[in-house]
């Protein structure tokens, strides 16, 4: 049995890990900050003799014994992480000195939750994990995109300098049951828009592109690219390459919630990438990955769970 850290462990990405690595035997902690967490979240693990949650803020050091570490601690969603900026790339940044420090010290194995983000507003169409990026260093989308790049970087050289094991995945939008209503993306923004009755708000002319995968698809991914070989260090994509504009998911969401909302056009905001989508040959030849969920069934799944619970 292994003792496993969760950093972020109770956000949406964070709670199905939690679960996941808990059904796989083993004991989780997770540390999180409640910043865009919810205890809610993890609620139905608080009993669990294998569970145990912390209540932390990443850009402090911690001092824990584990076996391994999951880096999932960042706000993921635009309004969230341009809500306090410098705290976002403090977290990335610190946070992932002091859980490679932590790693270091306990010559452990160590994941970090990156994004497609670093492609930034990609020139190269689909992505694969060379293409090294179009990030604007300025735009209110930096203080993510480069934060992460600079975790990326501190991740692989800690590889090279200290000989430590590490495990860079770079997660291209993902989207389930857990997501906060209040999350500000789009698949959660739509639901509840669609589900309440109210406008869709698209932004821009809605043909801007996003390649959607289903939240278990993801933590397999995940869980997969931990118990890869090893020096197998990434980076690797894990996504769903069948991509869609905004427009088209509004109209499915629209169709599968038999709403009578309608569309309205919001500005743009800045940065906005235009497209987006993997090429996961990587994924597919190293861990015998590849999503298996489609767009359409993972959202049936998702608006179910959003009727629950608003
Ligand atoms: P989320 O916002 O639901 O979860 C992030 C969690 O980190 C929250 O529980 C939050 O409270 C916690 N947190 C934030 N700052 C912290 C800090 N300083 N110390 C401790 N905890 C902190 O987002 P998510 O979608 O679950 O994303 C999880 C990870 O995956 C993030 O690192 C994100 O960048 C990455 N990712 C997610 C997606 C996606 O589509 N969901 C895409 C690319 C990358
Ligand atoms: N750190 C931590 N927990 C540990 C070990 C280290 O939080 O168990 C933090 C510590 O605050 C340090 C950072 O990780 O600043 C980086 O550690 P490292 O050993 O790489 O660097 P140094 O301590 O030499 O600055
Ligand atoms: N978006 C939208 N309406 C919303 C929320 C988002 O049209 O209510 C758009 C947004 O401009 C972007 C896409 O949907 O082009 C995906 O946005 P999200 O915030 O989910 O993720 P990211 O931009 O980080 O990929």
């Amino acid at each position: 049995m292994k003792r496993i850290l969760v950093t972020g462990g109770a956000g949406f990405l964070g709670s199905h890990l939690c679960d996941k690595l808990i059904k796989e035997g083993n004991e989780v902690l997770c540390v999180d900050n409640l910043y865009t967490g919810s205890k809610s979240n993890i609620h139905h693990l608080m009993d669990d003799k294998n569970f145990e949650f912390m209540r932390h803020d990443i850009t402090f050091p911690l001092y824990v014994e584990v076996d391994e570490i999951y880096n999932l601690a960042c706000p993921a969603s635009p309004v969230h992480y341009q809500f306090d900026p410098v705290q976002t790339t403090k977290t990335s940044v610190i946070g992932a000195i002091n859980m490679l420090g932590l790693a270091k010290r306990l010559k452990i194995k160590i994941l970090q939750a990156s994004t497609s983000e670093v492609y930034g507003d990609p020139e190269v169409h689909p992505q694969p994990e060379s293409y090294k990026g179009s990030v604007s260093t300025t735009g209110i989308r930096a203080c993510y995109d480069e934060g992460k790049r600079c975790a990326e970087t501190l991740f692989f050289d800690y590889y090279r300098q200290h000989a430590l094991e590490i495990k860079v995945m770079r997660i291209f939008n993902t989207y389930g049951p857990k997501m906060n209503p209040n999350d500000g993306r789009v698949v959660s923004n739509f639901i509840v828009q669609a589900l309440k009755g109210e406008d869709i708000t698209i932004f821009g002319d809605g043909s801007q592109t996003r390649s959607f995968c289903y939240v278990d698809d993801n933590i397999n991914g995940m869980y997969k690219i931990m118990n890869s070989k090893e020096g197998f260090t990434g980076p690797v994509n894990i996504g769903n390459p069948d991509e869609f504009t905004m427009l088209e998911l509004a109209e499915l969401i629209i169709n599968l919630t038999n709403s009578k909302s309608n569309l309205v056009f919001l500005p743009l905001p800045q940065d906005d990438p235009l497209q987006r989508q993997p090429i996961i040959d990587l994924a597919k030849k190293e861990l015998s990955w590849e999503p298996k969920i489609k767009l359409e069934e993972g959202l049936k799944k998702t608006i179910q769970y959003f009727d629950s619970i608003i």
